[in-house]
């Protein structure tokens, strides 16, 4: 199909623009066209003003005007700008750059045009623009210039004016060319706009009314094909195998529960009794535990797997990390193994004959309940009769990796997941389809509160004084920084930069060590052990902390840049503070303190509740990057957001579920070929 064609089939684009195109995703001709501008990201001629118009308000506006000077300097907390004086026949404006935007003025030269579009207010000599987003003018596009131009996200050396131009040839070849990808009665039965028009519309709108029914078509495209990837994958994991029926609570579980270390609470206990009432029905449980981290959930796991055992079934946990498997392992151990029943670990680093002899009991049936990683989806792990099968921490499995986990068995088994992410219901709907959900509020009593600290940069030394403090006091400390991007480079990079002064300086001598996702398992499992076991003291790390991992005696959480990530994650970062009987502290050592940064942190600062701080985050960041989709095997929605298409979403899933139940296999794979990349390829694979 020529739109898997290189982008390097283009007119104009050589090795090295393919590359910086790369950087963007877009690899091919097809995912070059589907490199839409951002939400809003559009110039309206009609709308440019001159600079004695601009109203200082802080609103984004856009104009024109002509490079005066260049300057560079420091701002506070010696932060290094660019400012670019421009001027029009009205006044003069500034326009002030920071970080890698940076690069973009130093590209402006003086007696250039340029449109500009950026927040306005006022300076203390003239208008002051941020966020600015510049475009130099050449004549021959000012003349022709009238309507809607797209402004495209970009990196390092690429131009808007490029990008247009390839644009337009890449259009040029989807002319006449190009196949609807919807059903085309449903295409029709919506009014939707067809897919060629839509394309172009999107980069090259005519009118706004236009761009907003290309959105929309796109938009209700996205959510159909990811719902039928999910509907395909469901009817092809569920398909035919009746579940187990388990009985109702015997004389073991009864005295497990009463031996527990403490009382369940009313939150844990109505979980409890609903996963409890799933597993008796016959028809397989799809349910997921929702609870805030440190909500207790392990326990509910817990006696899940015993009802599984105390019924003569088989039960399994998936974790996520060979640290987190061992701590279920032993947790599991003490609340059930003095009521005879049997547990196996399975890591991945086991000794052959270990394995072996712990396989073969397995399917003897001489186990009853099996802990273990992604060392539990290997192909010789069989088990007698396995009616229940957790994920814990699900975010970090795929959807195939909880099919595959689901059939190991003859009959289906019941599915519980447990996450410590609160998702909104309409998320759930998209991912989860029709999985039904258990929510445990609050924490088991008797933990003080972790106490969140915001500060700018200027405390930075105060704040790593405070981390010498804790360690000689003989505590532990995490020190996590941000990641960009999931298998970002940069990421890696900047965690080891943060490292490498920090033991220079403050961390001296302090025995500290490096954590993050490029290392190899073994070794990640290894630095989370001598850190478990005290020997560490200073854990500076990636995000890869994130997950349940409980080290009691760590005291203090120091996230640096914390204004990079979401409220939900730095929320569930905290969560691993704050879990002996120490008072804890979390410090938000943010990059940029300007008033909004400190606002958002600071409600961090003033609640403790992750569904409160998840509804909190979707208000002040949308959807689409918070729970990114990806986390959970899909594919990341790049146009729709399904707080604000929630309407649309609902359509999609009612329509998916027609087109699935009647199409073959064939006619869905049809469906995915259409698509420009391979994003939705994954969820269909199954
Ligand atoms: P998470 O939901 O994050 O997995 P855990 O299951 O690890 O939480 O539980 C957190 C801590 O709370 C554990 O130390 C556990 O022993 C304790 N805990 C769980 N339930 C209760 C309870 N009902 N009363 C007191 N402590 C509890
Ligand atoms: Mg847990």
């Amino acid at each position: 199909m020529w739109w898997n064609e290189g982008v390097s089939t283009l007119k104009g684009v050589g090795p090295k623009r393919a590359a910086a195109l790369g950087e963007l995703g877009i690899r091919t001709i097809g995912e070059l066209l589907e490199y839409f501008p951002r939400q809003g990201s559009y110039l309206d001629y009609s709308q440019v003003h001159t600079i004695d118009e601009l109203a200082t308000d802080g609103s984004k506006q856009l104009f024109k005007a002509t490079v005066y000077r260049i300057r560079n300097g420091m701002g506070g907390h010696g932060r290094r700008y660019t400012a670019v004086t421009v001027r029009d026949a009205t006044g003069y404006a500034d326009l002030y750059f920071f970080m890698s935007q940076r690069y973009a003025a130093q590209k402006l030269k003086p007696d250039m045009q340029v449109l500009v579009v950026g927040r306005v207010k006022q300076g203390r000599v003239t208008k002051a623009v941020g966020e600015v987003t510049v475009q130099v003018l050449d004549e021959a596009e000012e003349a022709q210039s009238l309507g809607i131009l797209p402004v495209y996200a970009l990196t390092g050396s690429l131009t808007q004016k490029q990008l247009r131009t390839w644009m337009k040839t890449a259009l040029g070849m989807a002319a006449g060319n190009l196949p609807e990808s919807l059903p085309l009665d449903l295409v029709q039965q919506l009014q939707l706009m067809e897919r060629y028009e839509a394309v172009r519309t999107m980069h090259f709108p005519q009118s706004w009314e236009e761009l907003r029914r290309a959105q929309h078509r796109f938009i209700l495209e996205e959510l159909f094909v990811l719902q039928c990837g999910l509907l395909y994958y469901r009817k092809h994991t569920s398909d035919g195998r009746t579940g187990f029926a388990h009985a109702q609570d015997g004389p073991k579980l009864k005295q497990i529960k009463e031996h527990l270390p403490f009382k369940l609470t009313a939150a844990q206990e109505k979980a409890w009794q609903e996963i409890a009432q799933d597993m008796q029905r016959e028809k397989p449980m799809h349910r997921i535990l929702q609870g805030d981290v440190g909500s207790g959930k392990t326990v509910i796991s817990a006696l899940a797997l015993a009802k599984a055992a105390e019924n003569g079934y088989q039960g399994c946990l998936m974790a996520p990390t060979e640290i987190l498997a061992q701590q279920h392992y032993a947790t599991l151990q003490e609340y059930l193994a003095p009521f005879g029943l049997r547990i196996g670990l399975l890591t991945g680093g086991m000794r052959k004959k270990a394995r072996q002899d712990l396989l073969l009991n397995l399917q003897l049936g001489l186990i009853d309940i099996l802990i273990g990683t992604h060392a539990l989806l290997q192909e010789d792990v069989c088990f007698k009769k396995l009616s229940l099968a957790i994920t814990d921490e699900q975010h970090r499995f795929g959807v195939e990796q909880r099919a595959k986990l689901a059939n190991k068995s003859q009959q289906a088994p019941d599915v519980l997941v447990m996450t410590a992410t609160p998702i909104p219901r309409t998320l759930a709907l998209t991912v989860y389809g029709d999985l039904d959900v258990s929510i445990m509020k609050g924490r088991p009593p008797g933990r003080k509160p972790v106490q969140t600290l915001c500060y700018g940069q200027n405390m930075r030394s105060q704040v790593y004084a405070g981390v010498v403090r804790q360690v000689k006091a003989g505590r532990q400390v995490y020190v996590v920084c941000p990641l960009i991007e999931e298998n970002d480079k940069v990421d890696a990079h900047s965690a080891e930069q943060v490292y490498q002064e920090l033991i220079e300086g403050y961390l001296k001598d302090i025995p500290s060590a490096l954590l993050h996702g490029k290392q190899r398992p073994a070794e990640k499992d290894a630095l989370m052990q001598a850190f478990t076991q005290g020997e560490l003291k200073v854990l500076v790390s990636t995000t890869v902390i994130e997950v349940g991992v409980n080290v009691p005696n760590a005291t203090l959480m120091v996230i640096e840049n914390a204004e990079r990530f979401g409220l939900a994650q730095l929320h569930q970062l905290r969560g691993r503070v704050g879990r002996g009987s120490e008072q804890s502290y979390c410090v938000l050592l943010a990059g940029n303190d300007s008033p909004e940064v400190m606002e958002r942190l600071q409600v961090l600062r003033d609640s403790d509740d992750g569904f409160y701080l998840a509804e909190k985050d979707l208000e002040l960041r949308g959807s689409g990057q918070l729970f990114g989709l990806r986390q959970h095997g899909l594919p990341d929605l790049r146009l729709a957001n399904i707080l604000r298409d929630t309407e649309t979403l609902v359509e999609a899933r009612r329509l998916a579920q027609l087109y699935v139940d009647r199409w073959s296999e064939e006619e869905m794979r049809h469906l995915v070929e259409l698509q420009f990349g391979d994003r939705f390829s994954m969820i269909f694979n199954t």
